[in-house]
């Protein structure tokens, strides 16, 4: 029996996320997913796994409220920001019969949650620079329930102007969710919307442990938004989302040692990115975009055969959807410094 014709329709023509671990690769520069060179050590008790997790942590819901700013009722917490990224739409969505919208060039995750939920996207490309293109997403908002906007964008590392942001929330107020996801805005914290929250009912933002933290293996993410949004989204969450283990890690994370480390660390991140920005604008032909978060796009003459070349000798880049571009994750200096030095040597 062909299985497949069991599937979903949906499912059978989807094409998975191509995440990086997926891609593959063999080398010892890995700078294609974003993540943290810094591999901190955490301890586990590995007691009490024989009682079910609490839904939602206190310490830990507790915990990213303080740091984020906000009261512990305007919190969710989920595996990762990806998982709430689903739980929004299936939240908010009827499916075909409510829309996504979304922005690209951006994040893959949106659109696959929504096909993988049957939810229909409304699809309104950014401007030139990046920007929303705020008068095509008023003329196209017929039946969208959520919009995801992402700053700093992945993959190309621009923030959204504050004030489109709240066009586009007060254009919508009553209507849908503006969801803006700040999975980046560690590394520029004082880009976050977060003080629109008091303003906009309908504002709700995505963060993740997974890269200024450095815990993408963790799957630890949040939700900011006003304690409706919240509430509702508690309804559809399953019942145990957060491992044991996973509270303990984050906790010591979001602990003042684990703040102070961090923040050490993405001064040293950001200071690697100005360094590979520096080095790969001065080449000929090159263009680095300026970027808020831990990688850079970069155009190159012949991204395509430099990709290859960068690949063959073991390090591992991230194609973009975007012609002619790469997008490099910020490593360590070691890993920045092999990297520019190979890309400069095939410039030459
Ligand atoms: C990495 C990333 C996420 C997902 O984060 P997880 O918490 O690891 O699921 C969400 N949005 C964007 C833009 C990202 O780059």
């Amino acid at each position: 029996m062909d299985l497949m014709r069991l599937a979903r329709k949906d499912v059978q023509a989807l094409t998975p996320y191509q995440s990086a671990r997926r891609l593959g690769g063999c080398g010892d520069v890995w700078l294609n997913a974003n993540e943290s060179p810094f591999d901190n050590e955490y301890k586990v008790s590995g007691r009490g796994l024989n009682r079910y997790s609490t839904c939602q942590p206190d310490a830990l819901i507790h915990a990213y409220a303080s740091y984020a700013g906000v009261k512990n009722e305007q919190v969710l917490t989920s595996r990762g920001a990806d998982e709430s990224i689903e739980l929004l739409i299936r939240t908010f969505c009827e499916p075909g019969e409510d829309k996504i919208m979304f922005c690209p060039p951006t994040y893959g995750m949106y659109a696959i949650s929504a096909e993988t939920t049957g939810v229909d996207r409304v699809i309104v490309p950014s401007t030139a620079e990046w920007q929303l293109d705020l008068e095509t997403i008023r003329n196209r908002l017929d039946g969208v329930k959520l919009i995801f906007v992402c700053s700093p964008n992945n993959p190309t590392g621009n923030i959204l102007k504050r004030s489109d942001i709240e066009a586009l929330l007060e254009m919508t107020a009553g209507k849908a969710i503006v969801v803006v996801d700040e999975a980046y805005i560690d590394f520029c914290m004082e880009e976050s919307v977060v003080g629109l929250l008091s303003r906009y009912p309908n504002l709700a933002i995505l963060r993740t442990l997974s890269k200024a933290f450095a815990l993408a293996g963790l799957r630890c993410g949040f939700t900011i938004a006003n304690n409706q949004i919240i509430e509702l989204m508690l309804k559809v969450i399953a019942p145990y989302p957060v491992p044991v283990p996973v509270t303990e890690i984050a906790c010591q994370a979001l602990s003042e040692q684990g703040l102070a480390r961090m923040k050490c660390q993405l001064l040293d991140l950001n200071a690697n990115r100005a360094y590979l920005q520096a080095g790969l604008g001065m080449l000929n032909g090159v263009t680095v975009y300026d970027g808020y978060g831990n990688y850079l796009l970069v155009r190159f003459p012949d991204a395509h055969g430099l990709f290859a070349k960068l690949w063959d000798n073991g390090i591992i880049l991230r194609k973009s959807p975007i012609d002619g571009c790469i997008r490099i994750s910020v490593g360590n200096r070691e890993e920045c410094e092999k990297t520019l030095a190979f890309i400069r040597q095939q410039l030459a």
